[in-house]
């Protein structure tokens, strides 16, 4: 058993893979459903208009962007491909960088497979990044 601070307000929690304690994951759930009525119903919405009609900050619509909860229906400049810096509609990644990275773990998958699976998510994500950067130099 792992006791770890909220993200959001900081009381310690029971961690159970979730970066939230289950006060913040209620109030969560409940922007989360505000937000995605609200793009449902303006889906040309741009993230400033859908936070302030939401009342939901930015940074937090953001995040349900990146977990790919929602989908913007254009490429927002505020929402960028993790790799190549591109705007995209959701997650943390473009289509094309998905798919190098996806080829790459399958080609380095048995090298690295067990290092990777030992880091912590965060250390992994930069890690794997590393990894596709090195091995881009040297082909
Ligand atoms: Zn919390
Ligand atoms: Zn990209």
């Amino acid at each position: 058993m792992e006791i770890r601070n909220c993200k959001r307000c900081n009381r310690l929690f029971q961690y159970n893979g979730i970066k939230y304690c289950p006060a913040c994951l209620t109030e969560l759930d409940e922007m989360y459903k505000k937000v995605r009525d609200y793009l449902y119903e303006h889906p040309d919405a741009v993230i400033v208009e859908v936070s302030e009609a939401t009342g939901v900050e930015e940074k937090i619509i953001l995040e349900f962007l990146r977990e790919g909860r929602l989908e913007l229906k254009e490429p927002s400049l505020v929402l960028t491909c993790e790799r190549c810096g591109k705007p995209i509609t959701t997650g943390r990644m473009c289509k094309e960088c998905l798919a190098v990275l996806e080829r790459s773990l399958k080609k380095g998958f048995n090298e690295s497979a067990r290092r990777v699976s030992d880091l912590k998510p965060d250390s992994r994500r930069i890690h794997v990044a590393d990894y596709i950067i090195k091995k881009k130099e040297r082909e």
